[in-house]
């Protein structure tokens, strides 16, 4: 069995405990990963401190070149590491899958290579000139969740090294095998000590954001381990970027055509099996097209092979892990209680497989659409009177992203202004893209990612004010 080690400080480490990683398609053991230790949380950070010093003092451009040079890896290794991501996330290499995720993590970091965050001058008059300038936090603890988990530890990664801090990441235990690759061929660019893997459970992951030598911490995942990461910053008073869990709504005008945006309404709804912070998760449609849409989605969910995603043709993949599959089961057992339609799916095939599963005849009180169910199952509900659907989609305590779809976009817009969230797209849906600011409201989270915004976010803005 291949074993896969952390690295710290350049050099790949030999651990003694570990544990087996297993396929999530077909059950299969494919690799062994570490737990660290406590010694080894405490050498990864260590290393980052001092190999932080060197890399703060590299100018702007050398970073930017370093970093072109690391998306080249990269690409490089793409499908290398996109099988490393089909084996043990479950998400195929087709379609929106890992060749994609791979892509992304090209594309995200070129762009913390070559975007530039140049000092502002706030305030100048004859008496006197202020500027900010953003210099770096120092080390980042980086906690990535295993939905996406070579391209959310790219975006927490590809930002921090750009503005000079130094990374120890920590990836899932689901998913530690792809990171711990991907790391390892980074580093084939870095200076030692610049990015730094650690592996193991939620305990390493706390031993790490904890410590009182981390200055940033980026996580991804659920809002519970967020608020425990919030506790543990009292410690360090570590900046946060806290990038939690939605439930997004999907709110359908009159006027939208079922047929045209059925297959963006898909896999917004659907990519990666449901798995992404970023999905909708509650489908709001006007009583006039309900039916439409319904038959338009059902459809495609029939029509879209599921299977092991290294086979060809393959377009959706597995459940990740047995904790999400019992989510997603529990959710659809409850819907059905309250007398709700299994449009189709619903019930759940052998291993971790799940079909697509359209739910109807349902109301906001039940469970399905009040908890984030994160995974191939959507809710549709019916609405008559558009501020109906505003305020259900506004009724919860969560606010990642949300789309209004219309033929009429300056009509979506004015629905859109309306909706607590910190993205809403406009006839499409979880749309990230590296230029453009992304985080949540309410508790999904703070702080953005991405852009010059994701640049401040991982920076420590000094004022120097100068009389003249
Ligand atoms: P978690 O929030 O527990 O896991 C996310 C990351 O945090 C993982 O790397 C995890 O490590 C780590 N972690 C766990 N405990 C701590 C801690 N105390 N301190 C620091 N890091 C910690 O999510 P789950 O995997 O349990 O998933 C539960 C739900 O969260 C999902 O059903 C979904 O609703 C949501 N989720 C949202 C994601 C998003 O993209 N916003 C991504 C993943 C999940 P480890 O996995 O090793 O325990």
């Amino acid at each position: 069995m291949q074993k896969y080690q952390t690295m710290i400080d350049g050099e790949l480490i030999d651990s003694e405990n570990g544990f087996e990683i297993h396929n999530p398609a077909t059950g299969e053991v494919i690799g062994w990963a570490p737990i660290s230790t406590s010694e080894e949380i405490e050498r990864a950070i260590q290393s980052a401190k001092h190999a932080q010093v060197d890399w703060a003092a590299k100018s702007h451009e050398e970073r930017k070149a370093l970093l072109l040079k690391v998306a080249k890896v990269l690409e490089e290794n793409a499908e290398y590491l996109a099988k490393l991501i089909t084996i043990e996330q479950g998400k195929p290499l087709a379609g929106p899958g890992s060749m994609f995720e791979m892509q992304a993590c090209v594309g995200w970091t070129q762009v913390a290579g070559s975007l530039d965050l140049a000092p502002e001058v706030v305030f100048e008059d004859e008496t006197r000139r202020d500027e900010v300038h953003y210099s770096p936090l120092g080390v980042v603890a980086a906690i990535a969740p295993w939905n996406w988990p070579l391209m959310i530890a790219i975006w927490q990664i590809s930002s921090s090294l750009r503005m000079g801090n130094t990374v120890v990441i920590k990836p899932s235990e689901y998913t530690p095998i792809g990171t711990l690759e991907m790391v390892r061929l980074m580093n084939t660019v870095l200076p030692a000590g610049v990015l730094n893997v650690i592996s193991g459970d939620g305990a390493i992951g706390a031993q790490l954001v904890g410590h009182s030598d981390i200055d940033k911490i980026m996580f991804t995942g659920s809002t519970a381990t967020g608020q425990r990461v919030v506790e543990a910053s009292a410690n360090n008073l570590a900046k946060l970027t806290l990038e939690l869990g939605g439930n997004d709504a999907a709110i359908v005008l009159p006027d939208a055509d079922p047929q045209k945006i059925a297959e963006d309404l898909f896999w917004g709804a659907f990519i990666n099996m449901g798995q992404t912070c970023a999905c909708a998760k509650r489908l709001y449609v006007h009583t006039s097209i309900h039916d439409e849409v319904v038959a338009a989605l059902k459809a495609l969910a029939e029509a879209m092979p599921m299977g092991n995603g290294l086979d060809d043709g393959i377009v959706l993949g597995p459940v990740q892990n047995r904790m999400q599959h019992n989510k997603v089961v529990e959710l659809v057992e409850a819907a059905k209680s309250d007398g709700a339609t299994i449009v189709c799916g619903g019930t759940a095939d052998e291993g971790l497989f799940y079909p697509i599963t359209l739910v109807t005849n349902i109301s906001d009180d039940s469970r399905l659409v009040k908890e984030e169910q994160f995974g191939p199952v959507l809710p549709i509900l019916k609405y008559e009177d558009l501020e109906s659907a505003i305020a259900s989609a506004n009724a919860l305590d969560v606010g990642l992203g949300a789309s209004v779809w219309s033929g009429d976009t300056s009509a979506a817009a004015k629905v859109a202004a309306r909706i607590e969230a910190g993205t809403v797209w406009i006839n499409q849906h979880g749309a990230v893209h590296p230029m453009v600011p992304f985080g949540g409201s309410k508790l999904s989270g703070y702080g953005a990612e991405f852009g010059i915004a994701g640049l401040k976010a991982v920076s420590q803005a000094k004022v120097i004010s100068t009389k003249l």
